[in-house]
């Protein structure tokens, strides 16, 4: 068993402090009455799948107001889809195929930093490989991204569009369309977060089935 070794007492008293919430969040889950946790200790029934941004002021949970075991959760840098990410793809088909969810909702949030990285030419080290796939989306759209003067709005719309363009690539896997094909309860959403007000502004761009995919991303 490795033994814990921190040194630094500033580090051990951040680690603490952790531990310490800890406790006030385990009297919370002792004064509840309902037996709710002690459920969820064998099992857990989400009905909703969030992909969200890695970023920690936009926690999944807080944000919807809802409860641990209400929402399953995937979050990297920018709240990508890519077609060929394992660790995205096993939690999607996890959650469709063996949990049933009925929500698929990729989550942005206004002034991700991902996003503003990807509009810029730096090299921030490995992510930059990451933030290329954001990069192809703004080639979708430099147009409209490239006529907008002032920066913050040009990274708040390519949030947006990144959005839509994350909800089309899960629409267009097989996990999705196979899915859809067998149920009419699976739907997919995009939104964004607007940190400031808390507020969750719906980009109204749901797919309840392959219509208006377009005829090469759905599968026949
Ligand atoms: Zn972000």
């Amino acid at each position: 068993m490795y033994k814990k070794h921190i040194e630094s007492p500033e580090l051990q008293a951040g680690f603490e402090k952790i531990l310490e919430g800890n406790k006030q969040w385990m009297k919370l889950v002792a004064e509840d009455t309902t037996g709710r946790y002690q459920q969820l200790a064998k099992g857990q029934s989400p009905e909703i799948l969030w992909i969200g941004c890695a970023d920690s002021r936009v926690p999944a949970n807080q944000i919807t107001n809802t409860l641990p075991g209400e929402v399953f959760v995937h979050r990297n840098i920018a709240n990508m889809c890519v077609h060929s990410d394992m660790n995205m793809l096993s939690v999607l088909d996890y959650a469709v195929n063996v949990l049933k969810v009925k929500h698929v909702i990729v989550a942005g949030h206004y002034g991700c930093g991902g996003v503003a990285a990807s509009l810029s030419r730096k090299q921030f080290g490995i992510i930059d490989n990451w933030l290329c796939h954001i990069k192809d989306v703004y080639r979708l759209h430099s147009e409209e991204i490239d006529a907008i003067q002032d920066e913050e709005k040009k990274v708040n719309r390519l949030v947006e569009l990144n959005v839509a363009e994350q909800v089309s690539n899960l629409c267009s896997t097989s996990i999705i369309q196979n899915a859809w094909k067998e149920r009419d309860d699976l739907a997919v959403h995009g939104v964004v977060i607007d940190i400031a007000t808390g507020k969750i502004v719906d980009l109204d761009i749901t797919f309840t089935n392959s219509e208006g995919l377009g005829k090469v991303l759905a599968f026949a």
